[in-house]
C-alpha cells in the first residue's frame, strides 16, 4: 500500500496536517511535528461489539456507549468555593433500551451554552468515560463525546464506528475523536518513514511500515493491531539500538591514555589486604585492570548484590590509575556515602594514602573527600589537592561534577551507585580530563538484560554474583503489629540483646518528622520522635542517636564515625543509609511502616546488616492489612536475600519508568510501544542487527529514513539532557 506522495514527512511542523487543530494538540499534548503526531499511539481500543453492554456495570469502569439523547437539561448553581454561578447540563442518553445519566460541568456560560445546543434531544452520540454512582444510579461525568450528524439516523452513525474504536491519550481540551480524525487524514497525506532495511524486515517476518502505522491506528480486527505492533516495536528497538552501536564504535575508536600502572602501590595494597579477593573479583578485576591498559577509554557497568564487594574492585582500578601517574574520582550518590568511602578508603590504604605527610609511606598518594556543604577552607585544600594532582584519590558527591571542579590528570571516573546518577552526569565528569577518562559504573541494584541493553547499551557489564565468604545468614520477619501489638516490644527487646553482645542496630523511619503535616493517609513514624521514645523508653539503658538528610554534613559525618567506631549503638534513621553504608558490627534491623517501601528498597536496606560475621535480623513492621499486596510484597522480601529474584517481583509491580529511576528513564524516552522488560526477543534481535549494520555501515548511508531516527533520538537525549542542566 503506497499513499499519495505529497511530500510531507516526519520532520515536518504538525500544522501541515492538523490544520487548525494543530495548536491545541501542541498545546495539550506536545505534539510538535507530524512524527510526533502519527507516533501517538492510541492507549487502548474499544471492540465495537462490546460498545453499550450496559449489563453488569461496576463502579470505575470505563464505558464506552452508543446512544440518542432522550433528555438535556442545562442547569446553574452556585460554586460555594469561586462563589461563581457555574453550570450543569443533566443528558439522558437511551442506549439499548436502557438510560444513562452523565452530567457535564461547565465554568463559563458560553461553553455550557454551546454544549447544551450540541447536545439536543434525538442527537447520536458516542459516550466515553468513567463508570460513577450518583444517588443510587449510574452516571458518567464529563465523558468524552463524539456526535454523528444531526440527520443521521441511528443505524448510520452507528455504522460509521469502526469496529475497533481507538482511544488516544486526550486532555481536557482536546478529545480523543479529533485525535483520531486527524490522524486518520494525516495517514493518507503523510510520507511514512521506512526505517528498517529490507532483508531484516524479511528475516524477522514483518510487515510494511505503511500498512502498520494504519493498522496500528484503524485496526478491523484485533490480530492486525499485534502485527502492527511487533512492526512498530522492532522499529523503535532498532533505532535506539543503532544509536548505541554507533556510540560504542566511536567510543572503541577514541583515544584515552592507557593506564598500564608502573608504580607500586596497588601491589602493596594487595599485600596488606585483610581478606582474600572471591574469584568474582579477581576475574571483574583483571577484566577492569586490562582494559584501562588500553588506548580506548573503558565503559563497564560493575552489578552486583549487596555486599558483595565491589568497593575493593574499585579501589584496585583507582590504584593502578595513580600507579600510572594519573587520579581517579569517586562519585558517590550521597554524603554519608562520599564520607563513609573516604573513611573506609584512607583507612584501608593506612600509610599508603599519607602521601606527603609524615609517616606517610614512600610513594604514598592521597584521597581527597569533597561534598557540596564543606567549610570552605576544607574545599579549598581539597580543590587545590585535585588540581595539583597530590590527591591521587578524589571522592565526593555531585560537588564533584561543578565547573570549577579540575584534575591535574583524570584518568579513571567510578560511579557508584549509578541509579542514583543520570547519563548527563556522568557526561560532566568526562568533560573534566584531557583525553576521555575511563568509567566504571557500579549499580547493586541488578538490571534485567533488556534493561541493560538498552539503558547501559554503551556500556559492557560484570556481574558479582558470590558473596564474600564468612558472610552470616539473616534472617527476615514480618511483624503485624496490628495483629500482634506486642512483638514490636520483642523486637526492642532483641535490640537490647545484641547490644547487650556487643553487637548494633538500625531503627530505619519513612519520614524525618518535621515535615507539613499531610491531611491523608496514616501517620508515619518519625525519625526525630522515634528516637525520643526509644531513648527515653524501651532502649533508654543504651546509646541511641539518629541521621536524616536535614543534618549538616558534619553532624552526618560524626553520627557515622560514631557509629562506625561502635560509640552509637542504635541508629534512627531514613532511607539516607539505604546505599552503601557498611558497618560490619550491625546485625539487627527494624523497618517501620515497611510497606511504605519498595522491594529492592528494602533489600537495599536489609543489605545494611549481616555484613560481618554475626548472624543478622531484619524486622518488617506494618500496620498494613494482612490481606493487602504491600503484605505480599513483605512476605516476598522475607522470603528470599536473591537480589535478581527481588527485583523481578519489583518490577512485575511497578510501572517501568519508575523503575528505571527518572534519569535512567531518559534514555528510553524514545519508546512508545517498547516495553524494555517485556519484548526481550525483539530488543535483542534488533540489537544484532544494529550492531551488524553499523559495523558495515557506520553514517548510515545506506537509509536516509533510519538517518533521520536515529537524529530525532540523539536529538531528543540532547534535549532532555540540556533540560536538566
Ligand atoms: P558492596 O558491593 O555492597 O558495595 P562493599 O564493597 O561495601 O560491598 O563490601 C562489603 C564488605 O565486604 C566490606 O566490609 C568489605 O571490606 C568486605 N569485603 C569485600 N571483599 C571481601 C572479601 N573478598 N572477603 C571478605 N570481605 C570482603
Ligand atoms: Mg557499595
Amino acid at each position: 500500500m503506497s499513499g499519495p506522495h505529497i511530500g510531507i514527512g516526519f520532520d515536518d511542523k504538525i500544522a501541515s496536517v492538523a490544520g487548525k487543530l494543530a495548536g491545541k494538540l501542541e498545546k495539550a499534548l506536545e505534539l510538535r511535528t507530524v512524527g510526533d503526531l502519527m507516533t501517538h499511539y492510541p492507549r487502548r481500543y474499544i471492540d465495537k461489539a462490546t460498545v453499550a453492554e450496559l449489563d453488569e456495570l461496576r463502579e470505575g469502569d470505563f464505558l464506552t456507549c452508543f446512544g440518542k439523547v432522550v433528555h438535556s437539561q442545562l442547569k446553574t448553581w452556585q460554586d460555594k468555593r469561586t462563589r461563581r454561578t457555574a453550570y450543569r447540563l443533566e443528558v439522558v442518553v437511551e442506549t439499548d433500551g436502557t438510560h444513562l445519566a452523565m452530567t457535564f460541568f461547565d465554568k463559563q456560560q458560553h461553553t455550557a451554552e454551546w454544549r447544551a445546543g450540541v447536545l439536543g434531544v434525538g442527537r447520536h452520540g458516542m459516550f466515553s468515560g468513567k463508570l460513577g454512582r450518583f444517588r443510587d444510579d449510574w452516571q458518567l461525568t464529563n465523558p468524552q463525546t463524539r456526535l454523528y450528524g444531526e440527520e443521521m439516523s441511528a443505524a448510520d452513525a452507528f455504522a460509521a464506528v469502526p469496529n475497533l474504536i481507538p482511544l488516544y491519550p486526550a486532555s481536557g481540551t482536546i478529545q480523543t475523536w479529533d485525535i483520531e480524525d486527524t490522524i486518520r487524514v494525516a495517514l493518507d497525506l503523510v510520507d511514512i518513514p521506512d526505517v528498517l532495511p529490507g532483508d531484516v524486515r524479511e528475516k524477522h517476518d514483518l510487515m510494511d511500515v505503511r500498512t502498520a502505522f494504519r493498522w496500528i491506528h484503524r485496526p478491523d480486527a484485533w490480530a492486525q493491531k499485534v502485527k502492527a505492533e511487533q512492526r512498530l516495536k522492532f522499529d523503535e528497538a532498532f533505532v535506539a539500538q543503532t544509536v548505541l552501536a554507533r556510540r560504542r564504535k566511536a567510543l572503541a575508536a577514541t583515544p584515552a591514555s592507557p593506564r598500564t600502572g608502573g608504580g607500586d602501590i596497588l601491589a602493596r595494597f594487595d599485600e596488606r589486604l585483610p581478606f582474600e579477593l572471591t574469584k568474582g573479583q579477581d576475574k571483574v578485576s583483571d577484566e577492569i585492570l586490562g582494559e584501562l591498559a588500553r588506548p580506548h577509554p573503558m565503559h563497564r557497568l560493575l552489578q552486583g548484590e549487596v555486599g558483595s564487594g565491589k568497593t575493593v574492585v574499585a579501589l584496585r582500578a583507582m590504584l593502578q590509575v595513580v600507579d600510572s601517574g594519573g587520579q581517579a574520582a569517586l562519585l558517590a550518590p550521597t554524603e554519608v556515602l562520599a564520607q563513609q568511602h573516604h573513611r573506609s578508603i584512607t583507612n584501608m590504604l593506612g600509610d599508603l594514602a599519607q602521601g606527603g605527610q609524615l609517616g606517610g609511606a614512600e610513594g604514598a598518594t592521597q584521597v581527597a573527600l569533597l561534598t557540596g556543604s564543606m567549610n570552605t577552607a576544607a574545599r579549598k585544600r581539597a580543590l587545590l589537592d585535585a588540581a595539583s594532582g597530590e590527591a591521587g584519590i578524589v571522592i565526593g558527591t555531585h560537588a564533584l561534577l561543578e565547573e570549577h571542579v579540575q584534575f591535574f590528570d583524570l584518568g579513571l571516573v567510578v560511579v557508584d551507585e549509578q541509579h542514583r546518577f543520570g547519563v548527563e552526569q556522568r557526561a560532566a565528569l568526562n568533560s573534566k580530563a584531557g583525553k576521555p577518562p575511563h568509567v566504571l559504573v557500579m549499580t547493586a541494584t541488578p538490571i534485567p538484560r533488556t534493561v541493560a541493553m538498552t539503558v547501559f547499551g554503551d556500556l559492557d557489564t560484570s556481574t558479582l554474583t558470590e558473596l564474600p565468604a564468612g558472610r552470616a545468614d539473616v534472617q527476615t520477619n514480618v511483624v503485624p503489629v496490628r495483629a500482634q501489638p506486642a512483638w514490636l516490644e520483642r523486637a526492642w527487646t532483641r535490640i537490647r540483646e545484641e547490644v547487650a553482645d556487643g553487637r548494633q542496630a538500625y531503627v530505619v523511619c519513612a519520614r524525618i518528622g518535621d515535615e507539613p503535616p499531610k491531611d491523608e493517609g496514616p501517620v508515619l513514624r518519625a525519625v526525630l520522635e522515634v528516637t525520643e521514645e526509644l531513648a527515653t523508653g524501651p532502649l533508654k539503658d543504651v546509646r541511641v542517636e539518629m541521621l536524616h538528610g536535614r543534618m549538616t554534613p558534619d553532624d552526618k559525618d560524626r553520627v557515622m564515625r560514631a557509629f562506625a567506631a561502635g560509640d552509637i549503638d542504635v541508629l534512627v534513621s531514613t532511607t539516607v543509609i539505604e546505599v552503601g553504608v557498611d558497618v560490619p558490627n550491625a546485625s539487627v534491623m527494624v523497618v517501620l511502616d515497611a510497606e511504605r517501601f519498595g522491594v529492592s528498597q528494602l533489600h537495599q536496606l536489609r543489605g545494611r546488616i549481616g555484613r560481618g560475621g554475626h548472624p543478622g535480623l531484619c524486622l518488617l513492621v506494618t500496620e498494613t492489612d494482612p490481606e493487602s499486596p504491600s503484605m505480599e510484597r513483605l512476605a516476598a522480601v522475607a522470603g528470599t536475600r536473591d537480589g535478581f529474584e527481588l527485583s523481578r517481583i519489583d518490577l512485575e509491580q511497578r510501572r517501568e519508568g519508575n523503575v528505571l529511576g527518572h534519569q535512567q528513564s531518559g534514555r528510553t524516552s524514545g519508546f512508545k510501544l517498547l516495553s524494555v522488560l517485556v519484548d526481550e526477543e525483539a530488543i535483542v534481535a534488533a540489537r544484532e542487527e544494529a550492531t551488524t549494520l553499523v559495523e558495515t555501515d557506520p553514517e548510515l548511508s545506506g537509509s536516509a529514513d533510519l538517518r533521520s531516527a536515529v537524529r530525532r533520538l540523539e536529538e531528543s537525549e540532547q534535549a532532555e539532557y540540556l533540560e536538566k542542566t
